[in-house]
């Protein structure tokens, strides 16, 4: 039987590092912030934004929120974007997204500070996991991934990944991630040939392909590690990912379960980007 290689216990370990970062910033004066740009009322913003705020306070992580109604300009988020950039107080800022349709988000995210860019959304912090250089930070969910990894103590190095999905938010930069760790790494799409194939070669799988149930018994073989990102919801309601979880349990080593999984930990990598930022700050 599977191991079932739960986010909470990783998103706790990575908390607790992250309170102590927050505390030893503290001591020098330092209050580590993060800001959060709404545009609009979207339930699902106000949830995650509320979400976020109730882990910041946790952590000790102070919160500035930049609200603008839904009908705003693009003139007047660039004008938050500099005005976010430019304070001296705000180390980290969480951009909710999308935008609204008369907003251009690829400028919007263009004009973020990359050093200030938690969320990995930036060219710039993508160029940082392409170089492994501390420009910006990873995507938080790919790095939730490679959090994962780490509490579990996955070795990776020498071993074979296969990453299905090439987004910017979850595969490209996990494939990244993967080879910093010194795996041998495969990163497939809807072009690839023999899915089912390449995905058993592999001794860590991370399934982020975002289509639901797509994963079953012939994709995965004994001995494999399996990060399943997706996060869907089936005919019940219920959330459910990329695998088919009760056809590979029996087969594989480990697998991540969809909820309570990598999802759990997303948050907690924001976090732990806020307090690195700040320190980064610092540090200049
Ligand atoms: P996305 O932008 O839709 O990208 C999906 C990727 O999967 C694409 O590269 C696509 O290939 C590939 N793909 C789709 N169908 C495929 C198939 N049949 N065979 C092989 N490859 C296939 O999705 P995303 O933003 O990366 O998100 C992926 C999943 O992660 C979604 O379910 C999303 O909800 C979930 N997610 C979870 C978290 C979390 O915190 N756990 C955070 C973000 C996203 P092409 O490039 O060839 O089209």
């Amino acid at each position: 039987m599977a191991q079932v290689w739960k986010g909470g216990p990783a998103a706790a370990a990575l908390n607790a590092k992250t309170t102590e970062k927050v505390g030893a910033l503290m001591a020098r004066g330092i209050r580590p912030t993060l800001a959060i740009l709404r545009v609009g009322e979207r339930a699902d913003d106000i949830s995650y934004e509320n979400g976020a705020c109730r882990r910041a306070e946790t952590l000790g992580i102070a919160v500035l929120k930049f609200t603008l109604p839904q009908t705003a300009s693009q003139k007047e988020l660039e004008e938050t974007i500099y005005m976010v950039n430019d304070d001296p107080r705000i180390h980290g800022v969480l951009l909710l997204r999308p935008l609204p349709p008369q907003m251009e988000e690829e400028r919007i995210v263009s004009l973020l500070a990359p050093e200030k860019d938690v969320d990995g959304i930036t060219d710039g912090s993508l160029c940082g996991v392409f170089t492994g250089k501390a420009t910006g930070f990873a995507p938080c969910t790919a790095q939730a991934c490679m959090e994962v990894l780490d509490y579990y103590k996955a070795d990776c190095a020498g071993k074979r990944a296969v990453v299905v999905g090439r987004s910017l938010v979850v595969g490209r930069p996990a494939a990244m991630l993967l080879l910093q760790k010194n795996a041998t790494v495969t990163l497939c799409h809807t072009r690839t040939e023999e899915l089912a194939a390449r995905m058993r070669e592999g001794d860590i799988v991370i399934a982020a392909a975002g289509r639901r149930g797509l994963f079953g018994a012939e994709s995965f073989r004994e001995g494999q590690i399996v990060l399943d990102v997706g996060i869907h919801f089936d005919e019940e309601g219920r959330m459910c990912g990329d695998v088919r979880t009760a056809e590979v349990s029996e087969t594989v080593k480990a697998i991540t379960p969809v909820p309570g999984g990598i999802g759990a930990v997303t948050t907690a990598v924001l976090m732990s980007h806020v307090a690195e930022a700040a320190g980064r700050a610092a540090k200049m």
